[in-house]
C-alpha cells in the first residue's frame, strides 16, 4: 500500500499536521519510534507549555482548544476564564503576561489598542497544557479521523524517486507519496533526506530537575541569577539551572544526583545538600534551523527543522505552525488544484518566523551570560520591560501577536490571523473554519461576491452576514490556516479578490 502522506514522529506537531492532513482526505500514516507516548517529563512540572497566540487559534479553529486545555482551566483574578501558565500553586500576586529570559511584564502594562484587528477570541487568553495531555488529545483526535498511527516503529532511512518516498524503520519498509519529518530536535529524516542543519553552538547545559533538599533554607526562590549561572526554582524542589559550561555535559554523562548537586552549588553559591533526585533532564542553547524546509518529496516540520533553547517556550508553538501552515497545502497539492508555488509558499512563510525565534533565544542567551555586562544589559532591559511601549513590544513577541506573513496585498490585515469575527446569529469565525476549507465573508446582504467565490466550489466556503463589530470591513477571504488572504473596506475589488483566490486556492472550475 501506498499512503499520500507518511510523517515521522507521534509528537505534537507530527499528530497535529496528521489531523490537519486527514481534514482535507488525505491518507496518513503516522510512525513513531517509542512505544509507550507516556513520559514523566511530558507532565507537570516539566511537561507544561504556554500556548501562544497562534497556537490557541490553531486549536480552536479545529474544535480541538476544549480537548487539549480542559484539566487547566482556571478563573483569573479578573474573574474571566483562562488557563493557569504555571498551576493555580505557582500565580504570581502581579499578572504576568508573559517574560524575556526570565524578566517579567504585566497585563496592565500592555496596550492592547496597538492591535486593531485582534477582536476577542481565546488567544486573548493566557493558556497552557502539559504535552503527555496534548498529545493525548492530539492522537484520539488522529484516531477518530482514520490516521494509522504505528509505535515502535522508528524511520532508520529513506529513498525518494519523483513518484515517492521509501520509508525504511526498524522493523517494516513503508512508501508514501510524501514524507514529513516530524521526528524531533535529532530528526533521522533531516539526516537522511541530506537537508543542511546550521546555527549556533551552545553556551551552557540547562538542567531540569525534580529534588529532594535536605536544608531547602539555603536556596532562594524564583529566578536567581548568580555570577556563575541561573538558578529558577518555581516550587521547592523543582529547579531549572543553566551552567556555561559550552553545553559539554548535555547527553555526555548520566545525571546523578551528585552531579546535580555540585552544579547547584557551583551556581547557587551555596553549600545545599540535595537527598534524592526524583527527575532530570538537560537541554542547551543549541540554535539551528534546516536551510530549507523541503528537498523533493520530503518535508521536515517542528523540531526537525528547527532547534533552540526552550527559554522562551516556543519550540512547540512554532512547530504548531509549521503544522497549520503545511497541511493544507500539502493536501491541495496532493489533491491536484495547488497553484503553483504554494507549497513552496510553506518554506517561505515559516522559514522566516523561525529566524526571529532563534534569534529571540539567543537575546535571552546573551542576557543570562554570567557577566557584569549581561547584569548591566538585564538592568536596562528591566526599565523598558517596565514601561507600557516596553511590555507592549514584548507582549506582541512572545504571543505571536505580531505574526504576519508577506503576502503582498493593499489592505493592513493581509497576512494576519483573521480577526475572530462574530455573526450576527452568534456564530464566531473560529467555528466557519472547522471543516479546513477557505472561506469567504461577506459582510453585506447583496451579495456581491457569491458567484466570485462559487467559482471555487468547496475550497472557499462563502457566508454573507454582517458581523457585530465587522471592524470597517467589506469583505475577506480566509486561508484554511486562518491567514487572511485578501480583504476590503468598500464593495469594490473583485479583480483583485479573485487574484487571491487564485493565487491561494488554484484556477476557479477545477474540482477539489
Ligand atoms: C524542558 C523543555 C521545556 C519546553 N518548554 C516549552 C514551552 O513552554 N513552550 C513551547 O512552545 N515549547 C517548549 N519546549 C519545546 C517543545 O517541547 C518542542 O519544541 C516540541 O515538543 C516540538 O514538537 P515536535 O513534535 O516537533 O517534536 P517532539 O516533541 O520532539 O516529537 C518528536 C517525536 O518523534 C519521535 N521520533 C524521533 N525520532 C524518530 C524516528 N527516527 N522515527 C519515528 N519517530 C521518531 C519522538 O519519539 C517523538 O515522539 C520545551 C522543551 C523542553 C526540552
Amino acid at each position: 500500500m501506498i499512503y499520500d502522506v507518511v510523517i515521522a514522529g507521534a509528537g505534537p506537531v507530527g499528530l497535529f499536521l496528521a489531523c490537519e492532513l486527514r481534514l482535507a482526505g488525505i491518507s496518513v500514516l503516522v510512525l513513531e519510534q517509542t512505544e509507550d507516548p507516556r513520559s514523566p517529563l511530558k507532565r507537570l512540572p516539566f511537561g507544561m507549555r504556554g500556548l501562544s497566540a497562534p497556537a490557541i487559534e490553531a486549536f480552536y479553529r479545529r474544535g480541538l482548544l476544549n480537548d487539549i486545555t480542559a484539566p487547566l482551566r482556571v478563573k483569573d483574578d479578573a474573574g474571566s476564564s483562562r488557563t493557569s501558565i504555571a498551576g493555580p500553586e505557582m500565580q504570581q500576586p502581579r499578572r504576568q503576561a508573559g517574560h524575556f529570559a526570565g524578566i517579567p511584564f504585566d497585563y496592565d502594562n500592555v496596550d492592547t489598542s496597538k492591535w486593531p484587528y485582534r477582536l476577542p477570541s481565546p488567544a486573548t487568553t493566557n493558556m497552557a497544557a502539559d504535552m503527555e495531555h496534548i498529545e493525548t488529545a492530539l492522537a484520539a483526535r488522529a484516531s477518530t479521523m482514520g490516521v494509522e498511527i504505528r509505535r515502535g516503529l522508528g524511520v532508520v532511512d529513506i529513498d525518494q524517486s519523483d513518484e515517492d518516498v521509501v520509508i525504511r524503520t526498524n522493523g517494516e519498509t513503508f512508501r508514501g507519496r510524501w514524507l514529513v519529518g516530524c521526528d524531533g530536535g535529532r530528526s533521522t529524516v533531516r539526516k537522511a533526506g541530506g537537508f543542511e542543519f546550521t546555527g549556533t553552538d551552545p553556551e551552557f547545559t540547562g538542567y531540569s530537575v525534580q529534588v529532594e533538599i535536605g536544608d531547602p533554607g539555603k536556596l532562594g526562590s524564583g529566578r536567581i541569577y548568580t555570577p556563575t549561572g541561573m538558578y529558577f526554582q518555581s516550587r521547592p524542589g523543582t529547579i531549572a539551572m543553566v551552567d556555561f559550561d559550552g553545553g559539554a555535559f548535555h547527553r555526555t554523562q548520566p545525571i546523578t544526583l551528585e552531579h546535580v548537586q555540585a552544579v547547584l552549588r557551583r551556581i547557587s553559591g551555596t553549600e545545599v545538600t540535595l537527598t534524592a533526585l526524583q527527575l532530570a533532564t538537560t537541554w542547551t542553547d543549541r540554535a539551528y534551523q534546516a536551510k530549507a524546509y523541503r528537498k523533493g518529496r520530503v518535508l521536515l516540520a517542528g523540531d526537525a527543522a528547527h532547534i533552540h533553547s526552550p527559554l522562551g517556550g516556543q519550540g512547540f508553538n512554532l512547530g504548531l505552525g509549521d503544522a497549520m501552515n503545511l497541511g493544507w497545502k500539502l493536501a491541495a497539492t496532493i489533491r491536484g488544484h495547488a497553484p503553483a508555488g504554494l507549497l513552496d509558499s510553506y518554506s517561505s512563510e515559516r522559514q522566516p518566523v523561525a529566524v526571529q525565534v532563534l534569534d529571540w533565544s539567543r537575546a535571552q542567551v546573551a542576557l543570562m551570560r554570567p557577566s557584569m555586562h549581561s547584569r548591566a544589559l538585564e538592568a536596562i532591559i528591566r526599565d523598558l520591560i517596565d514601561t507600557r511601549d516596553g511590555a507592549t513590544y514584548f507582549a506582541e513577541r512572545v504571543w505571536g501577536v505580531s505574526l504576519r506573513y508577506d503576502l503582498g496585498g493593499s489592505h493592513p490585515l493581509v497576512g494576519r490571523s483573521a480577526p475572530d469575527f462574530e455573526l450576527v446569529d452568534g456564530t464566531k469565525l473560529g467555528a466557519l473554519l472547522s471543516k479546513g476549507s477557505g472561506l469567504f465573508l461577506d459582510f453585506d446582504a447583496g451579495r456581491p461576491f457569491q458567484a466570485l467565490a462559487s467559482g471555487w466550489g468547496d475550497r472557499i466556503a462563502y457566508v454573507a452576514s454582517d458581523a457585530k463589530d465587522r471592524l470597517g470591513l467589506r469583505a475577506v477571504l480566509v486561508r484554511p490556516d486562518g491567514v487572511v488572504a485578501w480583504a476590503a473596506e468598500a464593495a469594490r475589488g473583485h479583480e483583485e479578490a479573485a487574484k487571491a483566490a487564485s493565487q491561494w486556492f488554484g484556477e476557479p472550475g477545477k474540482m477539489g
